[in-house]
C-alpha cells in the first residue's frame, strides 16, 4: 500500500499528461509586461493563462504552501507595491492581505477572483481545521473560500481576471479575451471529464475520509462525499486510542477510501487499511499547485490529478 502511495506521482507524470502541461504552459512574460500580484498559486496560474506575455505574475505564497497561515514578508509589501494589479481570491481565504496592502502604500487595483459565485457556508470543523499537513487551526470565517474546486466556477474567477486586466491593459483585450475564452472551454472540458469519471464509480463507493475540509464545492459539484476525521488532532500521529476512533469511524460509516496526509506513520496507515478494508488514497492538492516538476503543476493537472487519485482509490477491486 505505501508503496503504491509513493509511486503514484510518478506514474501520473506519465507521457501524457506531461505533454498535456507543456501544450497548455502559458507565455512567459515579455519585458514591459505588466506587473501583477496574486496571493497564491492556482490564482497565479489562472492569471498567466489569461494575462500570457503581457502579465508578469508574482504569486505571494507559492506552490506547495499554506495560503491560510502565511505570515506575509518585508519583500511582499515591496512586491504588492510595484503592482500594477492585485488578486485575491476572497471569501476569508487570505485573512492577511487587506494589513498587507494597507501597509504596502500600493496604488494597485485589487480584484477579488471570486466575485460573483455564491460561496458556501463553512463547514463546522470539530477544532482540527483543515490539514495540509502544517497543522494550521484556524477557522475559515463564515464562508468556505475553496470555490476553485469546482471547474466551473472557475469560469467565474477567469471572466473576472479577463475584465481586470483589458479594464488595466486595453492594448492587450483582444489577447485577454481570446485567451479567457480558450480557457473556458478547457474548464467545461475539465468538468465533463471529471463527471465523466466520477460516474464511472458504484454510487455506493463515493465516499471518502478525510482530514481535510477544502472539498465542499468538489462535493457538491461532483457527488463524492468527503467525511471529516473526527476527534483525532491533525498535526499529530494518532494515539493507539485515536488509531481505534479512525478504525470505528472507517468501519461504521461504510468508508470506502481515506486520503490521510497528516497520519505519515506507515504503520498506522496499513493497520487502519488492513482492519477496515479501506484503500489508501495518495495525495490531494487542495489550496496549493505542486512544484514545476510535480503531478499538479497547473490548475488543469490538479484537476486532473484528485480526480485519478479519487477514482483509483474508489474503484471496485
Ligand atoms: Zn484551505
Amino acid at each position: 500500500m505505501i508503496t503504491r502511495r509513493l509511486l503514484l506521482p510518478t506514474l501520473l507524470l506519465g507521457p501524457s499528461l506531461a505533454s498535456t502541461a507543456l501544450a497548455q504552459a502559458p507565455a512567459p512574460a515579455a519585458a514591459g509586461a505588466m506587473p501583477v500580484v496574486t496571493t497564491f498559486s492556482i490564482l497565479a496560474d489562472l492569471v498567466r493563462s489569461v494575462g500570457a506575455e503581457r502579465a508578469a505574475v508574482t504569486s505571494l505564497v507559492g506552490p506547495d504552501s499554506d495560503a491560510h497561515a502565511y505570515a506575509p514578508s518585508p519583500a511582499d509589501a515591496k512586491t504588492i507595491a510595484a503592482a500594477k494589479l492585485v488578486f485575491v481570491n476572497g471569501l476569508g481565504f487570505e485573512g492577511w492581505i487587506s494589513r498587507l496592502i494597507r501597509s504596502s502604500g500600493t496604488r494597485a487595483k485589487v480584484i477579488t477572483a471570486s466575485t460573483g459565485i455564491a460561496p458556501l457556508k463553512a463547514e463546522d470543523d470539530h477544532g482540527h481545521g483543515h490539514g495540509h499537513g502544517g497543522g494550521h487551526g484556524h477557522s475559515h470565517g463564515e464562508n468556505d473560500p475553496h470555490a476553485w474546486q469546482n471547474a466551473l466556477f472557475v469560469k467565474r474567477y477567469v471572466a473576472n481576471i479577463r475584465d481586470a486586466l483589458v479594464a488595466a491593459d486595453p492594448a492587450g483585450a483582444e489577447l485577454f479575451t481570446r485567451n479567457a475564452a480558450a480557457y473556458s472551454a478547457s474548464l467545461d472540458a475539465l468538468d465533463a471529464e471529471i463527471k465523466a469519471e466520477t460516474a464511472r464509480i458504484p454510487a455506493e463507493r463515493r465516499r471518502i475520509l478525510t482530514t481535510h475540509d477544502a472539498f465542499q464545492y468538489f462535493e457538491k459539484a461532483y457527488g463524492i462525499e468527503f467525511v471529516a476525521l473526527r476527534g483525532v488532532a491533525s498535526d499529530a500521529e494518532p494515539s493507539a486510542r485515536e488509531l481505534g476512533q479512525i478504525i470505528r469511524q472507517i468501519k461504521q460509516g461504510r468508508i470506502t477510501a481515506l486520503f490521510m496526509e497528516n497520519i505519515t506513520d506507515p504503520r498506522a496507515m496499513q493497520r487502519i487499511s488492513a482492519e477496515t478494508g479501506a484503500r489508501l488514497g495518495g495525495r490531494l492538492y487542495s489550496d496549493a499547485l505542486s512544484g514545476a516538476d510535480g503531478p499538479a503543476a497547473t490548475y488543469l493537472a490538479m484537476m486532473r490529478h484528485n480526480i485519478r487519485q479519487i477514482s483509483g482509490a474508489l474503484a471496485q477491486s
